[in-house]
């Protein structure tokens, strides 16, 4: 169990079990997307070796009757290994199985978006894309019921102290956080950076920058790892979009993306060209941008608390409530990457991904 990181949960627990030796054989936890587009699902089973890559794996099955995946009738639903990572809950070489779905025809599985991404992502491979995503999302007590450490009645004292802030009356579950961006770290998800968001108990993590349908791997796992730590420490992570009403930030996963053209010497025409593509297929953006085509985002994309209003597109230099900002340090240098501000904390990478490159890059619907 060389590394191995086994959680303490907040009373203290540790699970003596998994100090066990396991033998010559490792652990796989298989995960995928389930028929919701946004929850994770995953088994384990063993395996007599370290595989070398994907490839070696075997294909495996589960019950998508059970994952709003297929009918009882026909339920097997086929699991392809495409991305491996190292297992911060147990250690040693055991790891976890990114997988996509596959029907019982052999065909990527309707609920399968990775596959169009990655035809289009080569169809784009000169123009080298890369992705950032901000991945906001809120800390819920275990019932998930109410916001973790919130009063028990009426409310927190309103925004202004919590963002990037210190201190025990102004900071909910940063253990929940530095366990997250550790174990990302062991797993070797590309995690680059952590904060403090608006909303006490609301936090925020960076993934990236990463190239292609990569974007999509390794958000997918740091999620995975999110809510894994969490359930260790007792306490839950909603990624709603907009957790609680009225005078309260909302959660989103502002998409940052560039293309070789600009991210060199000149690029800022490079990205004006992309804005201007992007306006033109706002809507079809915004159907893309969370998992239930835009009713998800109308809650939280209202022209306040740091959004744009979901009908207008707009976009600015430094500008936090506008569909798109350039941010000041690229119109500084001429040249860098742009941040799509309108996906929401539940979005699939995916399909954002795949549809902002559509439009930047492929040009056609
Ligand atoms: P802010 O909160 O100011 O919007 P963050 O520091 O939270 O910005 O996030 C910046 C994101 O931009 C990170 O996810 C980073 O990976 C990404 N990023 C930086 N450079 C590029 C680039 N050239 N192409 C795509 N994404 C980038
Ligand atoms: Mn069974
Ligand atoms: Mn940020
Ligand atoms: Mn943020
Ligand atoms: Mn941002």
């Amino acid at each position: 169990m060389s590394g191995a990181v086994v959680v303490d949960g907040l009373n203290g627990r540790s699970n003596p079990f998994m100090k066990l030796d396991q033998g010559d054989k490792i652990q796989a936890y298989y995960m995928w997307v389930d028929g919701s587009g946004e929850n994770l699902r995953g088994k384990t089973r063993t395996l007599d070796s370290v595989p070398d890559s994907p490839d070696d794996l075997p294909w495996w099955n589960f019950d998508g009757s059970s994952t709003n995946q297929s009918l009882g009738t026909n339920s097997d639903v086929l699991l392809k290994p495409v991305a491996i990572f190292k297992d911060p809950f147990r250690g040693g070489d055991n790891i976890l199985v990114l997988c996509e779905t596959y029907g019982p025809d052999d065909e990527p599985h309707p609920t399968n978006p990775r596959h169009e991404c990655i035809e289009n992502m080569e169809k784009a491979a000169e123009l080298e894309p890369w992705f950032g995503i901000e991945q906001e999302y809120t800390l819920f007590d275990a019932h998930n019921k109410e916001v973790y450490c919130w009063p028990r009645y009426g409310f927190p004292g309103p925004q202004g102290p919590y963002y990037c802030g210190i201190g025990a009356d102004r900071i909910k579950g940063r253990k929940v956080v530095e366990a997250h961006y550790r174990a990302c770290l062991y797993a070797g998800v590309m995690i680059g950076g952590s904060n403090a968001e608006v909303m006490p108990s609301q936090w925020e993590y960076q993934v990236g920058p990463c190239s292609g349908v990569d974007m999509g791997d390794h958000l997918w796992v740091s999620r995975y790892i999110l809510h894994r730590v969490a359930e260790e420490f007792n306490v839950c992570v909603s990624l709603d979009p907009k957790p609680i009403d009225g005078d309260w930030n909302g959660a989103g996963c502002h998409t940052n993306v560039s293309t070789k053209p600009m991210r060199e010497e000149g690029g800022m025409e490079h990205i004006m060209v992309a804005i201007e593509k992007m306006e033109a297929k706002h809507k079809e953006h915004i159907e893309a941008y969370d998992p239930s085509g835009g009713k998800d985002n109308a809650r939280r994309l209202t022209g306040a608390h740091e959004t744009a209003s979901i009908n207008e597109f707009s976009y600015g230099v430094a500008h936090r409530g506008a569909s798109i900002r350039i941010p000041r340090s690229v119109e500084k240098d001429g040249y860098g990457y742009l941040e799509d501000r309108r996906p929401s904390s539940n979005m699939d990478p995916y399909v954002v991904c795949n549809r902002i490159i559509k439009t930047i890059a492929i040009d056609e619907d």
